[in-house]
């Protein structure tokens, strides 16, 4: 296949569906996944409906065996992803004193976890290929914490390491890996903000919005990008400055 093989998780809506459309407008092979079958239907529309080519897949990134499922299926049809778009994610935000075992263990296993599944699962190939785009959605609160989010922050804080280490690991074989860090995109995710919530969130954002699925998209497509070659182990931050590393 002349085409390089694009895998985003989560890319039934928000930031995973902007990131899918971005790289199959670039030319990629897309392939999207929801964690239900009518998800992917959507997906797989939206993708038709553009001219765009690519398929949808369900898949639940905390399961070893679902993730074996999507891989097989996208290896014997296009071949082995050669670029990997960890997005999917979850929130369940509560208090510390009032966090659930359930609350800390799927937004860990979800969040984080997946990050380890994923990327081994994808890497042997992208070593066989010697090449290899690894991308990985953090947050924000990862690098500042937010009160209520325990499990969501110390997942995402927990990409940066993973993104450091798993970069000093297989760089040496052609294959980057990054993250981006967004700050607070309109999404479903923030549509769960009350107004005061937002009102104050917004007090603090220097650019005086917040951000669009496109702003983390196109990042994206550079990191992926031959322009990006050079480039491992760092994290974006696209925030409007709400938080300066
Ligand atoms: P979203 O609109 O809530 O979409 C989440 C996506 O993840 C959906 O496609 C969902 O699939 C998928 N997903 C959830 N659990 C999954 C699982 N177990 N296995 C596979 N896929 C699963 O989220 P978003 O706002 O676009 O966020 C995307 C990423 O950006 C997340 O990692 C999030 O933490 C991060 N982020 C978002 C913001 C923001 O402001 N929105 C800020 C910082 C970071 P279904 O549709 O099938 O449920």
């Amino acid at each position: 296949m002349d085409k390089q093989v694009a895998l985003v998780t989560g890319a039934s809506r928000g930031i995973g569906k902007a990131i899918l459309h971005a790289l199959a407008s670039d030319g990629y092979l897309v392939v999207g996944t929801a964690t239900s079958e009518s998800g992917a239907n959507t997906i797989q529309e939206a993708l038709n409906s553009n001219g765009y080519e690519g398929q949808a897949l369900v898949l639940d990134v905390t399961q070893d065996d679902s993730i074996k499922a999507c891989l097989n299926n996208i290896k014997e049809k296009y071949g082995a992803p050669t670029i990997l778009i960890n997005n999917a994610g979850i929130t369940k935000d509560n208090l510390l004193m009032r966090m659930k075992d359930e609350e800390w263990n799927d937004v860990i296993n979800t969040n984080l976890s997946s990050m380890y599944r994923l990327s081994k699962a994808c890497m042997r190939d992208m070593m066989k290929a010697k090449t290899g785009r690894i991308v990985n959605i953090s947050s924000v609160v990862g690098a500042s914490g937010n009160a209520g989010q325990t499990n969501y922050s110390a997942a995402k804080a927990g990409i940066f390491g993973f993104t450091k280490s798993l970069a000093q690991e297989i760089g040496s074989r052609g294959i980057t890996v990054n993250a981006i860090a967004p700050g607070f995109i309109e999404t479903d995710m923030t549509d769960e903000l009350n107004e005061d919530q937002q009102k104050a969130l917004m007090s603090k954002i220097p650019m005086g919005r917040m951000g669009s699925v496109k702003d983390i998209a196109e990042a994206v497509k550079f990191l992926v990008s031959e322009s990006a070659g050079y480039i491992t182990g760092e994290t974006i931050h696209i925030n409007g400055g709400l938080y300066m590393a």
